[in-house]
């Protein structure tokens, strides 16, 4: 064994941090700078020279620190830790995980491409495509998670147009549908071109990065809301998107033009959590098990969604995507309550300890009304058809004590 072969989860504290290099602090410091002395100007040509693409850098040469648009150590360390859940090439982090999304699409489309989605997509990225890439000219389809590879190829090719780039998240939120990342990854090459490879991006902010890792299964690029798992404590918004050294490179070039970096501050706050993700994952997805099983068996629950329950459906291609895509059912639970959206609200308004609000993978439970918030923009009929109906509750488990969620969630549910 050598520090290579060891976990990510052991290596969070340390890797790619120099002691030596900031006055033997054991943590790396906030480097709260806009920009960096060079030593001489021989070194800010040669710094500008590989920066720029002007010159390959040489065998042992490192991206000299310049400005921080372009790179900043608390980014840097942070890409490198975050590399190793995916045992990634590269990683560019953002201010958002809209940014990074945005600006992965911006980087891989251009006017006249065509853009491949699985439904339903996150809010926020389901306006831009629908709205900011439409305006530029790109086309846009979308695909259930039901489709057969034949189906989906059938559907790109009636569209006329050329496609680019398929972009999933997998399980959808919140109903837990499942995408198939090597069939997708199947469709991409089979329409790929010689001079035009097709991307595929896998938006895994509901599982990763722990529990699925899409580069193994094929994608090309995955993304990430650092918001949610990766910062997991609800202070603070970012994004990540990880790949092979080549497509990062691309992004990253955008990312130095658009301006959207993550600071040195959110770098050293995502670090900071990145220290703990394991254990808090890990804890999250236990307590979801228990609060998945209390839920199923109450008699005000209707349905319960929940990747644990998968093999219950006695569908054996759902059950073997399930075995192959993830390691653990993970921490995200949706359950339909009998009713609709009184029965819904008078369960949300009750609770004690679980707050009322949007966004997941956060030490704190959450819960939410998809129909009435997440999911408020996704036309009636095929919010149906995803089965977020009135009726549906979004759970956000933490690591609290789960007999503690599983108290209140019980006693919202006596309210109703
Ligand atoms: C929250 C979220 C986003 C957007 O991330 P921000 O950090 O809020 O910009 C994108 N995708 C999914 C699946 C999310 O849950």
């Amino acid at each position: 064994m050598d520090y290579k072969n060891m976990n990510p989860e052991s290596l969070m504290m340390s890797h790619g941090y120099k002691p030596e290099l900031s006055e033997g602090a054991i943590k790396c410091p906030i480097f709260q700078t806009s920009t960096f002395v060079f030593k001489n100007a021989e070194e800010g040509k040669a710094f500008f020279e590989v920066a720029y693409g002007i010159r390959e850098k040489e065998k042992e040469e490192e991206l000299g620190l310049i400005y921080s648009r372009l790179n900043n150590p608390d980014l840097e360390i942070l890409e490198n830790r975050l590399c190793l859940w995916d045992k990634a090439e590269d990683c560019a982090v953002f201010e958002s995980g809209m940014s990074a999304i945005s600006t992965a699409m911006m980087e891989f489309l251009k006017p006249g491409d065509l853009i491949l989605c699985g439904r339903p997509l996150y809010g926020g990225t389901d306006h831009f495509v629908n709205h900011f890439l439409e305006k530029m000219g790109i086309h846009s389809i979308g695909f259930n998670s039901d489709m057969s590879k034949d189906e989906i190829i059938k559907l790109v090719k009636e569209s006329g147009h050329k496609l680019a780039m398929i972009h999933i998240e997998t399980p959808a939120n919140p109903t837990n549908a499942l995408f198939d990342i090597e069939m997708c990854s199947d469709i991409a090459k089979e329409l790929s071109s010689q001079e035009e490879k097709v991307i595929v991006s896998v938006d895994n902010t509901y599982m990763g990065p722990l529990w699925q890792h899409p580069l193994e299964h094929g994608a090309d690029i995955v993304l990430y809301s650092a918001t949610k798992y990766i910062g997991g404590h609800s202070d603070v918004i970012a994004g990540a998107c990880l790949g092979s050294k080549e497509l990062i490179g691309r992004i990253k070039g955008l990312r130095t033009f658009l301006g959207n970096m993550a600071g040195p501050w959110t770098g050293w706050l995502l670090m900071r959590s990145l220290e703990t993700l394991k254990v808090r994952m890990d804890q999250q997805a236990e307590n979801a098990k228990y609060v998945a099983e209390f839920l199923k068996q109450h008699p005000k629950v209707e349905k319960v969604y929940y990747l644990g329950f998968i093999e219950d459906d006695n569908d054996p291609i759902k059950t073997a995507l399930y075995k192959k895509q993830y390691k653990a059912a993970g921490a995200m639970i949706a359950f339909d309550v009998k009713g609709g959206e009184k029965e819904a609200f008078k369960f949300l308004n009750s609770l004690k300890l679980i707050k009322l609000a949007v966004s997941l993978g956060s030490t704190e439970s959450l819960a939410e009304h998809p129909a009435t918030m997440t999911h408020v923009d996704i036309e009636a009929d095929v919010r149906k058809r995803l089965s977020i109906t009135d009726k549906l509750v979004r759970l956000s488990v933490g690591v609290e004590n789960s007999k503690d969620i599983i108290w209140d969630v019980e006693q919202a549910l006596e309210a109703i």
